[in-house]
């Protein structure tokens, strides 16, 4: 089958080049604390009122069309053969923008690990694949000094769609859902045995509104820091929709 412009039915790629000019950069760069959204701060400083907790977000690229159509249907139409096209957007992202940069600048002592927000049990159960791991796969995370190593947390259980929520019912909806898998547990603790004084964490989730999801995951990624007492930089990526929950 010829593939067709998911945006404007032309014939010839999923996304045309002319609808590809809608695809926008996020400008801003957001550091969230307790699961509501705020403006950038500098990576060295600390974040009030979070326990200690503090991570930084990239909002990619706006989610808002043609993008949102893209992903929309890879989730609920199961059109896999999307991942491509979505895929070199987060790649593209990763080869343009400072985040690289800063990363290394600020950690290149530490090796760097990219893993996904799980789904939840029920999402998974539904369409039988993982779009969040879909999406990482076809990046050659090796190639750009990552270590991808997907599954950090179980599937989600018992919890609601964040979207159908609130901002406030989103900040706690989740407050328990993240389960570490033991595995990961294990390679921490492997990595401290091994004199390694800190580690980069990347999570990555498809799509960010008020940010509780990402808050949730990095509090019991921090929790199990402070517990091997090795040190952690937080780093979170995903699609921002500017469209409301804060
Ligand atoms: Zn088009």
């Amino acid at each position: 089958m010829w593939p067709v412009c998911v945006a404007c039915g032309k014939y010839g790629t999923n996304l045309c080049e002319e609808c590809a000019r809608g695809v926008r950069f996020a400008t801003r760069r957001v550091a969230v604390c307790s699961g509501v959204r705020r403006e950038a701060k500098p990576l060295s400083s600390g974040s009030v009122g979070c326990g200690g907790l503090y991570y930084t977000l990239f909002g990619m690229y706006v989610y808002s069309e043609p993008l949102k159509t893209l992903l929309l249907r890879l989730k609920y139409r199961r059109d896999t053969f999307l991942v491509r096209t979505l895929s070199w957007y987060i790649y593209f992202y990763l080869s343009k923008d400072p985040f690289l940069f800063l990363l290394k600048s600020i950690n290149h002592a530490f090796p760097t690990i990219i893993a996904i927000i799980p789904p939840r049990k029920e999402s998974l159960k539904k369409r039988g694949f993982i779009p969040n791991e879909l999406l990482l796969r076809p990046v050659n995370w090796e190639n750009l000094g990552f270590f991808f190593y997907k599954h950090i947390f179980y599937p989600l259980s018992d919890i609601k769609p964040q979207h159908t929520l609130n901002a406030i019912s989103r900040a706690f909806n989740l407050k328990r859902a993240f389960v570490l898998k033991r595995e990961f547990i294990t390679t921490i603790l492997e990595l401290k045995s091994l004199n390694i004084s800190g580690i980069n964490l990347i999570l990555f989730d498809d799509v960010v509104s008020t940010g509780a999801t990402f808050y949730w995951a990095f509090k019991k990624l921090y929790d199990l820091c402070n517990y091997v007492r090795i040190k952690c930089n937080f780093v979170g990526m995903a699609f921002l929709d500017n469209s409301g929950g804060v």
